[in-house]
């Protein structure tokens, strides 16, 4: 499909893979990383551009740089469960927003959560944390009536604060 040039409105553009580098972080952290990207060019007036999969690229490559997943593979996880995203919300316990925007490449997912994601890959870890949900979701009845007493006590219960170390004598 032939495009239209963004600046003269030609219809001579051509594309080809070009490596792009880009500098990545601040400060120390500073990288220069680099992605092979389709690069535009108009056989009119000459401007070169990208487009939004070369914006897609570098995010990717910045992904691989933190030794996060991108975008795609959290995508293919959830897939290969055939999962909604609100019902992968729902067993991972991730908000429906992030994992949105971590799909979107409107943000990348911090250490923990992608370890988390990591994990999940594994379908025996999935089975175990809908196991866990599933108990969790269990609300157990008592069939003996308690007895005012019990149920004053454990009304009262609270967690012990830490205690306290005695002064030495
Ligand atoms: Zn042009």
């Amino acid at each position: 499909m032939m495009q239209h040039c963004e600046m003269c409105e030609a219809k001579s553009v051509t594309v080809q893979l070009l490596e792009e580098k880009f500098v990545y972080g601040c400060g120390d952290d500073q990288v220069l990383l680099s992605a092979t990207v389709p690069v535009y060019e108009c056989g009119e007036c000459g401007e070169m551009y990208t487009g939004d999969e070369a914006e897609q690229l570098r995010h990717e490559a910045v992904c691989k740089h933190l030794g996060r997943l991108t975008p795609k593979e959290i995508k293919a996880i959830r897939d290969s469960y055939d999962l909604t995203q609100e019902k992968f919300a729902e067993v991972s316990g991730f908000g429906v927003a992030s994992i949105k925007r971590w799909e979107r490449g409107n943000q990348i997912q911090g250490e923990s959560a992608n370890n988390l994601l990591l994990l999940l890959r594994m379908p025996s870890n999935l089975r175990l944390v809908r196991e866990a949900n599933r108990r969790a979701a269990f609300q157990p009845r008592f069939r003996t009536k308690m007895s005012e007493s019990t149920l004053k006590q454990s009304l009262e219960f609270k967690l012990r604060f830490p205690v306290t170390r005695e002064k030495a004598a």
